[in-house]
C-alpha cells in the first residue's frame, strides 16, 4: 500500500508545484495526461473552430471554496483581435489563461470558443487550439534546430528557418558556436530569458495554431531585445485571435482591446487611448511604469 501511497502523493505534490505556475505549462500538458483530474464528458466531440472567438461569460472561480479568485467576468477576445489584460501582481490575470485551458473548471458561469462551452469539448482538442508562448520556455537537451521544431514535428527544413527568421533568432543562431545545431537545455548553451521566449515565439509560428496566448515574461529586459520579441509577437499574432497578459507598456499600446484587472474583477476596459483619457485605474498604472522606466534609464 505504501508503495502505491508514495508515488499518488509525489505526482500530487508535482501535480500541485505544476499547476501554480505557467511557466511549467508545458510540462503540465504531459503530467495532466496522465492525472486526467477533470475528464471529458462521454463521447465530447473536438472542438469545432470556425472564427476563433473566446468568450468569458459571467466567470466565478476560487481555487478553494473559502476565498473566490474571479467575480462575474465577461469579456470577448473577437475573430483575429488582439486582447491585453494588465493589472496588479494577484489581480487574476493567470487564472483566466489557466480557465481557458481548462485546467480548472469555472465555479460559476462559462468559457466559450466560438460559442461552444469549453466543458463539452474533448480537452485534447482545446489544447491543441490554443499556442501558448509562456513565461519561461522548457528547452530540451538537444539542438536549437530540434527545440524549435518541437512546435511542429513534421516541418521541414525551410519552414523551420522561416520560423527563425520571424521570430528574430536568425542573428542570435549565426553567432552560435555550431549554428542551429548547437545544445541547448540544462547541458548545453543556457539561453537568456529573452532568447528563450523568442524560441517558444518560433514554436509558435510553426504551430500556428488559430487562437494564441502570451504570457509576457515580468523579467526586464534590454530594450533591443523588446523591440525584437515585440516585432516577434507582431508576426506571430498577425491575423489571430489573441490573448496577452501583459507586464509591459510596449506590448498593450497596440492591442485592440485592454481589460484591467483588480482583485478578479474587469475595473476597466478599452483601447490605450481610451483608457488614458478615463484618468483611471490604467491611466494611474501607466504613469507609474513610465516614471519605473525613467528611473531604471536616466537620461
Ligand atoms: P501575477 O501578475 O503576479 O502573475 P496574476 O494577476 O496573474 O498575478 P494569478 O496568478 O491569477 O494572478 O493569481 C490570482 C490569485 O490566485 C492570487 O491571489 C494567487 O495567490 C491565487 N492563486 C494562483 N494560483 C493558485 C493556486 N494554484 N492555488 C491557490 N491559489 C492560487
Amino acid at each position: 500500500m505504501m508503495q502505491l501511497f508514495m508515488p499518488l502523493n509525489f505526482l500530487g505534490f508535482v501535480y500541485r508545484e505544476m499547476k501554480g505556475s505557467m511557466a511549467n505549462v508545458e510540462r503540465m500538458f504531459d503530467l495532466l495526461r496522465r492525472t486526467p483530474a477533470i475528464k471529458d464528458a462521454p463521447d465530447a466531440p473536438a472542438v469545432v473552430i470556425s472564427r476563433g472567438e473566446i468568450e468569458f461569460r459571467e466567470v466565478g472561480f476560487g481555487y478553494g471554496p473559502d476565498r473566490p479568485i474571479l467575480d462575474r467576468v465577461s469579456f470577448s477576445v473577437r475573430p483575429r483581435q488582439k486582447v491585453a489584460v494588465v493589472g496588479a501582481s494577484g489581480a487574476g490575470k493567470s487564472t483566466l489563461v489557466k480557465l481557458l485551458f481548462r485546467f480548472y473548471e469555472v465555479d460559476e458561469g462559462a468559457v466559450l470558443i466560438d460559442g461552444q462551452d469549453i466543458r463539452t469539448v474533448t480537452q485534447d482538442s482545446l489544447r491543441r487550439a490554443i499556442g501558448i508562448v509562456p513565461q519561461d520556455t522548457v528547452l530540451f537537451n538537444a539542438s536549437i534546430y530540434d527545440n524549435i521544431r518541437y512546435g511542429r514535428i513534421d516541418a521541414g527544413e525551410e519552414e523551420v528557418q522561416e520560423a527563425i527568421r520571424l521570430a528574430h533568432l536568425d542573428d542570435f543562431i549565426a553567432r552560435l558556436p555550431d549554428g542551429h545545431n548547437t545544445l541547448v537545455g540544462e547541458r548545453g548553451l543556457k539561453l537568456s530569458g529573452g532568447e528563450k521566449q523568442r524560441v517558444a515565439i518560433a514554436r509558435t509560428i510553426l504551430k500556428r495554431p488559430p487562437i494564441l496566448v502570451f504570457d509576457e515574461a515580468t523579467s526586464s529586459l534590454d530594450s533591443r531585445s523588446e523591440q525584437s520579441i515585440l516585432q516577434a509577437i507582431r508576426e506571430v499574432s498577425r491575423g489571430q485571435t489573441s490573448l496577452v497578459i501583459a507586464h509591459r507598456l510596449s506590448t498593450v499600446v497596440d492591442a485592440d482591446h485592454i481589460l484591467v484587472m483588480d482583485h478578479g474583477r474587469i475595473v476597466e476596459q478599452g483601447s490605450h487611448h481610451e483608457l488614458l483619457a478615463a484618468h483611471g485605474r490604467y491611466a494611474r498604472l501607466w504613469q507609474l511604469q513610465l516614471r519605473e522606466q525613467d528611473e531604471e534609464q536616466p537620461a
